[in-house]
């Protein structure tokens, strides 16, 4: 890194929530690396007209940041921007500041326009000479332009990343909405037609139909054959008839038919209404802004913070050679690539889509978008369309059963897995409560444990929390393997599908290895990961995980605005996780905790000490920038020696200011792999925590000094030599 640089952060385009999150992680990291940080507000308006537009950023001045939706730096649509006499003013302002280097967060508007921008750059900084606004010398560091782009958009449109900072909460904003509807359509038995946002990407209405368990969706990328309207009526009618109360399609705002030509909100629910067709009640609703409003989910906080930091770090790499990138997460791995190639892919969409080239327009969106089209259309159509349907001798018996303490998702995957196998011919069977359930209820009694899923019952089950079936924590080994393996032969199972954690896990394991004894367990066996913990081995996530952590970050935001009437607060909030610090780990990262206690590190009285010193120095130089408490996270099994409320009276001791404290992308793998290579059995979670290093971006941004354990670290010290050791430093 050639000498100190300054570097300037805007947000631009529609705006997303998350971007305040970015800005916050951009301005820390910058100052944590030595650089001077500067926001440019008003998006490109702001580059252009200069002066007050672009000002310098302290630490404290983005705190609290990450609680916030929208764009605090503000965003606009820039007209003069897309003019050469614009871009030169805006080169010129950034050559008045001394900035070196941008990192812009926008949609793919904004992204070309930086490309452009950095484009003519070369030619723009010689104008400049050229006219005698600036001299060769003065513009000599400036010859070159550090861009790097992160893409802040709820549409999930932009070619080369998993997903844009924003899409997630604007998913969630959706699927919370279309809920609400549903109730109030099963009331009535109406129907109603959801337009979501989107006018060249489905990402969004996909999605929420596929979260939701709508009954039909429409997209741009992907329009239905000619005869979509009889389709959808007979989609529509195929479900009343099973007795589906409530109907709801969504539909994007750029949804086409194969001609290229427009399908309304209007002309789905004049189908839907006509008295000579199906005749219901319906009514349209336009979520509209709704959907960008409001604060971030989880993902989007440690999205926008690590992409944020990544970025930072991408400037100050980059030299001259360098290809301007953009930020991208795949695969759950925040990547950099290169920024022209991404906004070309997005703009080649957009072009397949106008010349009625879906096929194309499919093809160039990520696997994943065409897989959850695929599994919509399976599950919606529940044994509408026979040609689904595998030959006879193909179909199977498949047991689905719960294990371990239930998570958000558990019922929807149930629900998905019922669909397909009534789509494809195979014969779902509910076993209630886990393998105890299984072992001790299995009479042929109406409530026994063994029973053929009611379709319209687990229809309703997408946004149900908890568990339908039942779950339990028993293993088979204690219901008895004997027990079970006859029980599997007796109800002659093809197969069986778990949902759980590692419980879930570690009973496959057991019915792997009780194979050799029990040749009925010779069946196909699959987990799919659901725990809150997102400690099961083999996945980097499991289903509940992300609920989980927005119930926390939701919690974690209130309980912080509850300090803003005295100031001066610190709350420690215990989490859940068992031995896994995932989900205080992230939870800390997405409301930007001061400190976060985990398993994986322990906690220590020289830890404590310095968080201590820490809190003091902070609350010393605090000028009341944000009146939001400071939180610090420990995971239920951080210590066994300091918990919650041990740790908020030893702060309250040494800090002598108030204090409170609360003790408050699918890959199979062989379990055989997981288990042996994988997994630590003792500790209950996987050997590589793909997000442990997660934890230092967690420490930087609040401020928190680094900590590196000495010999000298007491562990496994009483409560009453705590008190000593406190006094002592
Ligand atoms: P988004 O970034 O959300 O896609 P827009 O398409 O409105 O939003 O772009 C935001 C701003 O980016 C525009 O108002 C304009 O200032 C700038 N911009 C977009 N496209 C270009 C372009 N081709 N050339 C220069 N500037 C552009």
């Amino acid at each position: 890194m050639a000498g100190k640089k300054k570097i300037a952060i805007m947000t631009s385009g529609g705006d997303s929530p998350g971007m305040n999150g970015v800005v916050r992680a951009c301005v820390r990291m910058a100052i944590h690396m030595g650089c001077e940080a500067y926001c440019v507000y008003e998006g490109y308006e702001g580059l252009v007209r200069g002066g007050n537009f672009i000002r310098r950023m302290q630490w404290l001045d983005v705190r609290g940041w990450l609680s916030e939706g929208g764009t605090l730096i503000g965003t606009a649509r820039c007209m003069a921007f897309f003019e050469r006499a614009g871009r030169l003013a805006a080169a010129k302002n950034l050559v008045a500041e001394g900035i070196d280097a941008l990192i812009i967060c926008g949609g793919d508007g904004s992204l070309t326009g930086a490309d452009r921008f950095r484009a003519e750059w070369p030619s723009l900084i010689q104008e400049l000479e050229d006219t005698g606004v600036y001299t060769a010398l003065q513009l000599q560091p400036y010859r070159h332009l550090n861009i790097v782009g992160l893409v802040g958009s709820i549409d999930n449109d932009l070619s080369g990343t998993d997903a844009t900072i924003g899409c997630y909460s604007a998913l969630a904003r959706v699927c919370y909405a279309v809920d609400l509807i549903e109730a109030t359509a099963s009331s009535h038995s109406r129907a109603f037609v959801v337009e979501v946002m989107g006018r060249h990407c489905g990402w969004l209405a996909l999605m929420a139909g596929v979260a939701t368990g709508a009954d039909f969706i429409f997209i741009p990328e992907k329009p239905r054959e000619d005869n979509w309207r009889e389709e959808m009526c007979g989609v529509v009618e195929h479900h009343r008839k099973l007795g589906r109360r409530k109907t709801i399609v969504i539909i994007a705002e750029g949804a086409l038919d194969r001609e290229g030509n427009k399908i309304t909100s209007e002309m789905v629910k004049d189908l839907l209404a006509d008295k000579k067709g199906l005749g219901l009640d319906t009514r349209i609703t336009t979520l509209g802004h709704v959907q960008r409003g409001g604060t971030a989910v989880a993902y989007d906080r440690m999205l926008a913070t690590l992409q944020g930091v990544e970025a930072v770090k991408a400037v100050l790499e980059a030299t001259p050679e360098t290809p301007t990138c953009v930020i991208t997460i795949n695969e759950n791995k925040i990547v950099r690539k290169g920024l022209i190639e991404a906004v070309q892919e997005t703009k080649m969409v957009a072009k397949a889509i106008e010349n009625q080239d879906f096929d194309r327009a499919m093809g160039l969106r990520d696997t994943e978008f065409s897989e959850q089209y695929r599994s919509f259309m399976m599950t919606t159509a529940v044994q509408v369309n026979k040609k689904m349907q595998v030959p006879e001798k193909d179909r199977m018996k498949i047991g689905f059963i719960n294990v371990g303490a239930p998570a958000g998702g558990m019922n929807a995957a149930v629900r998905a897995g019922v669909a397909y196998c009534l789509s494809r011919g195979h014969e779902p069977i509910a076993i209630y409560n886990g393998f105890a359930g299984f072992a001790r209820h299995h009479g042929d009694s109406p409530l026994g444990a063994v029973r053929p899923f009611d379709w319209l019952e687990v229809d309703g089950w997408a946004s149900k929390g908890g568990s339908e079936i039942g779950t339990n924590r028993e293993l088979p080994s204690e219901s008895g393997m004997e027990t079970i393996a006859d029980l599997i032969e007796q109800y002659k199972f093809d197969a069986l599908f778990l949902i759980g954690g590692f419980e879930a896990f570690h009973a496959v394991c057991q019915l792997r290895k009780a194979r050799e004894q029990f040749p009925s367990l010779c069946i196909p066996i699959t987990l799919l990961p659901a725990t809150i913990s997102n400690n099961v081995p083999g996945t980097e996530y499991s289903l509940g995980s992300d609920t989980c952590l927005n119930e926390l970050v939701e919690y974690c935001d209130k309980i912080k605005q509850s300090a803003s009437a005295t100031r001066r607060r610190v709350f420690v909030i215990e989490t859940q996780g068992g031995r896994s610090g995932y989900v205080a780990t992230l939870g800390g990262l997405g409301v930007g905790a001061t400190a976060v206690y985990t398993p994986e590190e322990g906690v220590s009285l020289e830890m404590l000490a310095a968080d201590v010193r820490h809190l003091k120095k902070v609350f010393a130089q605090d000028q009341g920038q944000s009146r939001a408490g400071r939180l610090i996270l420990i995971n239920e099994k951080a210590s066994k020696v300091y918990n919650a409320r041990l740790i908020a009276e030893i702060l309250r001791e040494e800090a002598h200011g108030r204090f409170e404290s609360r003790a408050l992308g699918v890959v199979f793998t062989p379990v055989a792999k997981v288990e042996e290579e994988k997994t630590d059995c003792p500790t209950r979670r996987p050997k590589a925590e793909f997000w442990l290093e997660m934890k230092d971006i967690g420490d930087i941004l609040p401020g928190r000094p680094k900590y590196v354990p000495r010999e000298s670290d007491l562990t496994g010290i009483k409560p009453k030599d705590v008190k000593r050791g406190i006094e002592g430093f």
